[in-house]
């Protein structure tokens, strides 16, 4: 089903599929042929149906074709952090029994457990058996319920978990989106995510796949290219980094984005500032969703009604969202507990753990996301951060967002991070984590945070950094501050 619905009906399509920046188009026929080639390289090295393909490459073209090929021949693709070390792929391609990894030729510390074959745009033994195989392949027959790819979490909380995809569970939230955003063969992605990710891989991909329209294919976040590209394109993909970049960038105008229907935004909190920012200069109102890897994505904003700024919008059509406390009751509208989801969006369980799965998701469907929300009476869903972060103060619970939102607030503060840290007497207090924009009065600062926000919220201990920690997707990395500052 999978490969049907994403690729099959491309082929001989002679329509850009990749438009790439550094010169050349891809059609969807060529890129179609060519997974079909990568299709009979996989077997060739003996990859077998349902073995799992890990592949650490840059992105590049034929590393979307490796997706395709694995739908095609039905093996499970696993794509992985280029980031990620030698040792850390160890435990990747351990952990998930892969039968072949792909990997970058010049990387010296790839683990040596499995076969290794290489790909890249500089050529390799997997390019290259590809490049003498047929560009026909007879696709292998699998059911919406085989698994389509392990897709491991980002790591944010604790140790990546592998989460399971079925094939349905990739198609019908591409369906969904195509139809809620209103996505064409008329469109003109901007793609400037990695693909190792759900946001690059399976929202951005899948739906473009699905539409029928071509990517601008950029290998990496450069606000030149996106600046440059704009006028020929029709939307953007992006993480809140994305916007904060081309916002301090002058040549972002209403002109610049005449040709542009949408702008979306997630992965990570974007902030309400940056949303009415990006509308003061361009006349857009950025599109917010929420999602992750386990479920793809739950609830977006809007394309025809009220985008409201600070909220993931309302759920999916065919996504069922509840909000409920700890031992899984359904709360009230506007009240904040778990955020859980149910739907054909929702993953199988996370590889080789059966307990972790057995807690998060429940025998009735529901998973449980881990994310601290609320409802309002509207249906609109407004995240304010993850159960992990949540500091408890005294028995009081304090959503470090609440703090951040005061603090961001506040002049001479670019943006902020809090966290809980020991206390003897309360079990943890706040402590608040600031990136300075200009001159930062701390006096004014407290005295203002004084003001706005009750004493057992206010935060212990204030610390000014360059730059918050993050990770490739612009997530804040609380447990990397925790670390060093939570002693
Ligand atoms: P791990 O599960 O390994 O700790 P992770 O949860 O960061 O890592 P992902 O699946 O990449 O891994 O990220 C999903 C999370 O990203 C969500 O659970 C949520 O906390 C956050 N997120 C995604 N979109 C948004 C958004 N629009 N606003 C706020 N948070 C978001
Ligand atoms: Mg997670």
């Amino acid at each position: 089903p999978l490969y049907d619905t994403m690729f099959a009906l491309h082929a001989g399509r002679d329509t850009p599929f990749l438009l790439l920046p550094e010169g050349g188009t891809i059609t969807h026929a060529a890129f179609v042929a060519r997974a079909a080639q990568l299709a009979h390289a996989l077997v060739g090295f003996g990859v077998q149906t349902g073995d799992r393909v890990a592949v650490q490459v840059e992105k590049c073209p034929d590393m979307l074709a490796l997706y395709a090929a694995c739908a095609q021949m039905g093996a499970i693709f696993l794509p992985l952090n280029t980031a990620y070390t030698g040792a850390e792929l160890r435990y990747f391609v351990e952990d998930s029994g892969a039968a072949l990894l792909v990997g970058d030729p010049g990387r010296d510390d790839l683990p040596d457990i499995t076969r290794i074959e290489t790909l890249s745009a500089r050529g390799g033994t997997l390019a290259d058996a590809a490049d003498a195989a047929p560009k026909v392949f007879e696709t292998v027959a699998r059911d919406a319920d085989d698994l389509a790819a392990f897709l491991y979490t980002s790591g944010t909380t604790g140790r990546s978990k592998g989460a399971m995809l079925s094939q349905r569970n990739l198609i019908s939230n591409a369906q969904t989106l195509t139809d809620l955003w209103q996505f064409t063969a008329d469109d003109t992605l901007l793609h400037a995510l990695p693909i190792f990710h759900t946001h690059g891989l399976f929202v951005a991909t899948n739906v473009m796949l699905i539409a029928g329209g071509p990517m601008v294919f950029m290998p990496r976040l450069d606000v030149d290219q996106l600046i440059d590209w704009m006028p020929r394109a029709t939307a953007l993909m992006g993480v809140p980094t994305f916007y904060t970049r081309l916002l301090d960038d002058a040549r972002l105008d209403r002109e610049r984005v005449a040709n542009m229907r949408l702008f979306i935004s997630g992965s990570a909190p974007l902030l309400a500032e940056t949303h009415r920012a990006f509308e003061a200069r361009t006349g857009h109102r950025i599109l917010e969703r929420y999602g992750m890897t386990e479920t793809n994505m739950n609830t977006s904003n809007p394309y025809d009604g009220d985008r409201r700024a600070g909220t993931v919008g309302l759920p999916l059509p065919d996504v069922e969202l509840r909000v409920c406390d700890a031992a899984g009751t359904e709360l009230s509208r506007g009240e904040t507990g778990t955020v859980e989801v149910r739907g054909p969006n929702v993953f199988q369980g996370y590889w080789n753990m059966p307990e972790k799965t057995a807690e998060e998701l429940r025998q009735n469907g529901f998973f449980i996301t881990g994310d601290l929300g609320a409802q309002d009476d509207e249906g609109y869903v407004t995240i304010v951060g993850r159960g992990k972060d949540l500091i408890i103060s005294g028995g009081y619970n304090i959503y470090p967002k609440e703090i951040e939102t005061v603090l961001d607030a506040q002049p001479g503060v670019l943006e902020s991070a809090v966290i809980g840290v020991p206390d003897a007497d309360l079990g943890e207090v706040p402590l608040a984590v600031l990136v300075a924009s200009g001159d930062l009065d701390m006096a004014a600062l407290r005295g203002a945070v004084e003001g706005a926000l009750a004493r057992f919220k206010q935060p212990r201990r204030y610390v000014v950094v360059d730059a918050l920690p993050r990770n490739t997707m612009g997530k804040v990395q609380k447990v990397a501050l925790r670390a060093e500052y939570g002693a």
